[in-house]
């Protein structure tokens, strides 16, 4: 168990879509175990494997103040969804950035826990908005792909600062909310 450094915007991993999981062994636990450690040193409240170089379908996300909430999915899959949730979220992968993104309210999701037993669970409102935004990294896909072309363009001198920093996509842990 080990606190990982989070992959930023432009690294490759985060633009990859990964692939399921088929081990329901000790190395996913250790997995789910790091990732937990990685999302509580940040403010954030959700986390995915490809954020931590590991190209697998994985993610936590714990929305309690306490850290007492803990949630993990793997090959987490929407089954339904109804209602909409306008959040601004932010990433742990893109520190300084947030806009305002539109995404189902109520969603049920299909996944498996650490053994490999699967579940179904309703979310609502932010528990909704972060499943569905760590599930989109597990597409490759990050929240700013979801704002409209005039929505996105003030964001669009931090994003090629970023692509363009000597440290580019190199690994360092932020303290910055991810929702
Ligand atoms: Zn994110």
């Amino acid at each position: 168990m080990a606190e990982q450094p989070i992959l930023e915007y432009p690294h490759s991993a985060l633009r990859t879509v990964c692939q399921p999981v088929h081990a329901f062994d000790e190395s996913l636990s250790t997995l789910l175990n790091d990732l937990a450690d990685t999302v509580y040193a940040t403010p954030g409240i959700g986390l995915c494997a490809p954020q931590v170089g590991e190209l697998k379908r994985v993610l936590v996300m714990d929305l309690s103040d306490d850290g007492s909430a803990l949630q993990e999915y793997v090959n987490p899959q929407i089954i339904s969804r109804s209602g909409l949730a306008i959040a601004t979220e932010a990433c742990l992968s893109l520190p300084g950035i947030s806009a305002k993104v539109i995404r189902s309210g109520t969603i049920v999701v299909r996944a498996c826990d650490r053994h490999g037993t699967p579940f179904e669970r309703t979310l609502e409102n932010m528990h909704a908005v972060c499943l569905q935004h760590e599930l989109d990294h597990l597409d490759g896909k990050l929240f700013i792909d979801r704002l409209s072309a005039i929505r996105r363009l003030p964001l669009q001198r931090r994003l090629r600062a970023m692509a363009s920093a000597p440290s580019a996509g190199i690994s360092a842990t932020r303290k910055l909310a991810e929702s």
